[in-house]
């Protein structure tokens, strides 16, 4: 099962991608991780990746394809997976259909987990990481057994400057207006499923599973 994860950030996206994972065995790919993997692997469009973000540019279409084109094409990809961060834009979009086209392959379902604005901001200025392993925690919709302190490692847990009230409501509109052509191009694909994440967690979750049995 091949599926695309989307949604404002704060939207909860994280936590439906680890349950998604931990259910249906697919792995959880997201744009950063698969970079990362990239440039530790020292693959040539690792490197070329690695170039572009020292100098603080973004990464250009065909490096970021080519990545993912490596990324899907592992062993552990072969019953499906979970992209989430990309594409980012139509024409990454467009690529990413070619590129599975290629393999045989095609999207399933792009799940589009929807919160009003209001919530999110809300939501984002609750959030707190842990800069040790990368878990997220919200400090009264999801929040650690010990206040403050990741369950995982005990670490000390930080807000991103990213989370602060007065910066948030800017990302997300700009986010909003980037995600927009792609829910578009998802809808008229017939594949985009509108999920209701302004719920419990495990609700959240329910009407995932139910939307990918239908
Ligand atoms: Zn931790």
């Amino acid at each position: 099962m091949n599926l695309i994860l989307m949604g404002l950030p704060g939207a909860g996206k994280g936590t439906q991608a680890d349950k998604i994972n931990e259910t249906y065995h697919i792995p959880h790919i997201s744009t950063g991780d698969m970079f990362r993997l990239a440039i530790k692997e020292g693959t040539e469009l690792g490197q070329k990746a690695k170039e572009y973000m020292d100098q603080g540019a973004l990464v250009p279409d065909d490096v970021t394809t080519g990545i993912v084109k490596e990324r899907l094409g592992k062993e552990d990809c072969k019953d499906g997976f979970l992209l989430d961060g990309f594409p980012r834009t139509v024409a990454q979009a467009e690529s990413l259909q070619t590129l599975l086209e290629e393999m045989g392959e095609s999207i399933d379902y792009v799940l589009h987990v929807e919160v009003p604005e209001d919530d999110l901001v809300e939501r984002l200025a609750g959030r707190r990481i842990c800069p040790t392993c990368g878990a997220t925690y919200h400090v009264t919709h999801n929040p650690p057994q010990k206040e403050g302190i990741c369950d995982n490692d005990g670490t000390e847990l930080i807000q991103r400057e990213d989370d602060q009230a007065e910066t948030v409501k800017n990302r997300l509109s700009v986010n909003l207006e980037q995600m927009k052509p792609l829910l578009n191009f998802y809808h008229h694909k017939g594949c985009l499923v509108k999920i209701d994440g302004d719920q419990e967690i495990d609700q959240v979750f329910k009407d995932i599973q139910s939307a990918i049995k239908s």
